[in-house]
């Protein structure tokens, strides 16, 4: 090696120890926490918690997985609420990106999976908007992990060839879904955000072709010791809820495969 390539090269790594110490560059882990249970968090979501600095975390994450977060991160909840959101999300997602460029490995924990009714393709659009790292960690999502504590397979040879996820999030006070498409037979449908739009849920699909003792279940905390399911048809199943001082997050389950519950029901809660 001649001596200036020696020298430029000596220069390079300076520079490069430099950049290591000085300029720490920041990252957004987008993280599923799954559906409650702790044990149910992926191994790779439990070290990158373990590893950020600043932890930015949602309503739907248990207070149990928020103890595996590292000692010393810091907390920040941005918790959403229906129709209160505490922080809005054009706010979370700056919050993130400005957050990374201070040089701070944040992870953005979220219930279930990020890419299911997670708003996580909105975040990391402004983190590539803005030049930031990232990566996504897929978590189980409540209608996995529901499904599995109450012992209602989503699909079955004798039951269901394909299941479908769908929103019951009202909007104007209605809920813009084709029912013509979730009233045909040999499917799942399992609706989040679904408890407030109950009763619209069940009144359409009778409209549209479902008979009304149609088999319907009710899963509350699912995965949780406070696990509750309820099961009854679309004729009553609002009723039932009315009546039993149900609390979030919930989500419903419609299909013959409901019927496996009683069956199959394996989850030993608090109440059973
Ligand atoms: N990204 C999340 C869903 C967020 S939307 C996921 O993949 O699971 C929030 C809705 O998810 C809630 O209104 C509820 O319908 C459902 N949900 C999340 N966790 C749940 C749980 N443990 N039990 C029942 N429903 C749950």
């Amino acid at each position: 090696m001649f001596a200036g390539q020696e020298q430029q090269a000596e220069l390079q790594l300076q520079q490069a120890l430099y950049n290591q110490e000085q300029h720490t560059v920041g990252e957004v882990y987008v993280i599923g926490a799954g559906p409650g249970a702790a044990d149910l968090l992926t191994f790779r979501a439990l070290r990158l918690m373990q590893q950020a600095d600043v932890v930015v975390y949602d309503r739907l994450v248990s207070p149990e997985i928020l103890d595996l977060v590292r000692r010393d991160a810091e907390k920040i909840y941005v918790g959403k609420e229906r129709d209160h959101h505490t922080v809005p999300q054009e706010n979370i997602n700056t919050l993130l990106a400005e957050l990374a460029k201070s040089g701070k490995r944040v992870a953005r924990l979220k219930g279930g999976d990020p890419f299911i009714f997670g708003r996580g393709g909105e975040e990391i659009e402004t983190l590539m908007q803005q030049g930031v790292q990232f990566q996504v960690v897929p978590g189980i999502t409540a209608a996995s992990g529901c499904a599995s504590y109450a012992g209602i397979p989503l699909t079955h040879r004798d039951h269901a060839q394909s299941v479908t996820f769908v929103t019951g999030h009202l909007k104007n006070d209605s809920i813009n879904l084709n029912w013509t498409q979730l009233a045909a037979a040999n499917q799942t449908v399992v609706v989040y955000m679904g408890l407030v739009g109950i009763e619209k849920i069940c009144n359409a699909l009778i409209a549209h072709g479902s008979p009304s003792d149609f088999p319907i279940a009710l899963v509350q905390e699912g995965t949780m010791q406070n696990q509750r399911v309820i099961t009854g048809t679309l004729s009553t199943l609002p009723q039932l809820i009315a009546n039993a001082q149900i609390k979030p997050p919930t989500l419903i389950i419609i299909g013959t495969v409901v019927t496996l519950h009683k069956q199959l029901n394996w989850f030993q809660t608090k109440g059973n």
